[in-house]
């Protein structure tokens, strides 16, 4: 034990030191395509989309199936750790299921036939079938069943995953919002009661709400339809956004707001306070489903009560669509040029650009490397997330305006000014628009606020 505590702290003080630089030329970037055009413009096109492909952060495979490069693999990375912190500050415990499901589950529960198309179906050299899971109802409730021990005092428990899921979409479009193999957070949840479960709906759907606010997303929390997962409450959490594919109807004298599918055809009036409904679009990130005790029935989950008997457990789920939040995100906070992310998320928080070669500034570049020294050592959050922009055969209009377009939070110039006793670099704030010039240690300053997940 001591040898293992002794050889850690060694390691971890080998890390201490200067952290090794990173050189935006040296990531896998392939064939960035902000010159070009990349896709024209379709109805299978989305803003989205284009300046993801455009600015590669991914690559098409085939329809409906992307490739997530190293800046869309940071920033989904960011975004399940949010997720993650979000589901276990609400008492969450992570799992992982297999994405094979087998076909004996789903008949069980009926959903083999009710889903039809929209599963991925295989058969394996024995002749067994399975598909490649959309959603894990059946795994989960068939794992809780196959534990003949759970008992009340182990309520409620609420079990999530962040893993890939499958769906044959008949069209595949808008890159990650509408893709056949996306990521998805998908939590079951069980309780004793139905109070308890309802109980846990709200806890869910307040941690769903606190992540959304904490990406800067403005969202509705409508009434939904519980379309194929079933039970008897249901919500969406939705963006509005004009390429949004569901149609929501919206109070504007209350709170009341609405999936059209749970309202009567040409319903205009809100049936809470009579007053006059307005029609938006929306992207859905989220959806809640109250399940009772469908699946736990089929399935037989049941607990061991106070009194020692069995009774089938409430169960709840709960999605977030993960690649579609992060495609989402950019969507409506973005302009048709420039990508914006939520802050926290953003793959990298600052890019320092330091003047280039051959040009009147060009003494300035150790400038620039040192102030990248030293903000990732005195401001250790940091440490991973400075790029510096050695592209330095390129002007320094050229790469602003590249970093203008990857939308790091903060940029950070070293030009004329950093020639001068004290350097002054110039930072650009790209959330906000604002430059200022400051000092070394003004930099430091700004930069120590940054939060970092
Ligand atoms: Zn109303």
């Amino acid at each position: 034990m001591m040898g293992l505590l002794r050889s850690y702290c060694k390691a971890s003080h080998i890390v201490s030191g200067k952290a090794k630089r990173r050189l935006l030329s040296q990531i896998y970037q392939p064939g960035s395509l902000w010159e070009e055009k990349v896709c024209e413009p379709s109805e299978l096109t989305c803003r989205s989309q284009r300046l993801m492909l455009k600015a590669a952060l991914i690559r098409s495979s085939s329809p409906g199936c992307f490739h997530y490069l190293p800046y869309a693999v940071r920033s989904m990375e960011k975004l399940i750790r949010l997720i993650d912190k979000e589901m276990q500050d609400i008492g969450g415990q992570k799992i992982n299921m297999p994405s094979l499901s087998s076909a004996g589950l789903w008949r069980q529960s009926e959903r083999w036939d009710l889903m039809g198309k929209e599963l991925f179906r295989l058969t394996d050299r024995h002749g067994q079938e399975y598909c490649l899971g959309p959603t894990h109802e059946e795994s989960v409730t068939h794992l809780i069943s196959s534990q003949a021990s759970l008992t009340y005092k182990q309520l409620p428990l609420l079990l999530y995953q962040i893993t890939r899921k499958f769906r044959d979409e008949p069209k595949p479009r808008f890159g990650l919002l509408r893709s056949r193999e996306f990521y998805m957070k998908d939590m079951y949840t069980f309780d004793m009661t139905e109070a308890a479960a309802h109980e846990t709906y709200h806890s869910v759907c307040s941690a769903y709400s606190n992540l959304f606010h904490l990406l800067g997303l403005h969202f509705v929390k409508v009434q939904a339809d519980a379309g194929s997962i079933g039970g008897t409450m249901s919500h969406e959490f939705q963006l509005p956004a004009d390429i949004g594919e569901d149609r929501l109807q919206v109070c504007g004298s209350c709170q009341f707001s609405a999936n059209v599918e749970t309202l009567r055809p040409g319903q205009e009036e809100c049936p809470m306070c009579k007053g006059q409904l307005k029609e938006t679009k929306g992207i859905e990130i989220g959806h809640t489903f109250y399940l009772g005790t469908k699946y736990s029935h089929v399935f037989n989950a049941a607990y061991y009560s106070d009194q020692n008997q069995p009774v089938l457990a409430e169960m709840g789920c709960y999605g977030i669509g993960v690649s579609r939040l992060l495609a989402a995100s950019i969507e409506v906070l973005s302009t048709e040029d420039d990508i914006r992310w939520p802050g926290l998320i953003a793959p990298y928080q600052v890019c320092v650009i330091p003047p280039k070669k051959g040009s009147k500034e060009e003494a300035a570049i150790s400038a620039a490397e040192a102030l990248y020294d030293d903000v990732t050592e005195a401001v250790p959050q940091l440490r991973d997330e400075v790029l510096l922009d050695d592209r330095s055969h390129l002007t320094i209009g050229k790469r602003l305006k590249d970093s203008n377009r990857l939308g790091y939070p903060y940029v950070i110039v070293a030009g004329k000014k950093a020639l001068e006793s004290p350097s002054q670099f110039e930072v650009w704030s790209h959330n906000t628009g604002d430059a200022q010039f400051l000092s070394r240690e003004g930099v430091i300053e700004l930069l120590q606020k940054v939060q970092v997940i």
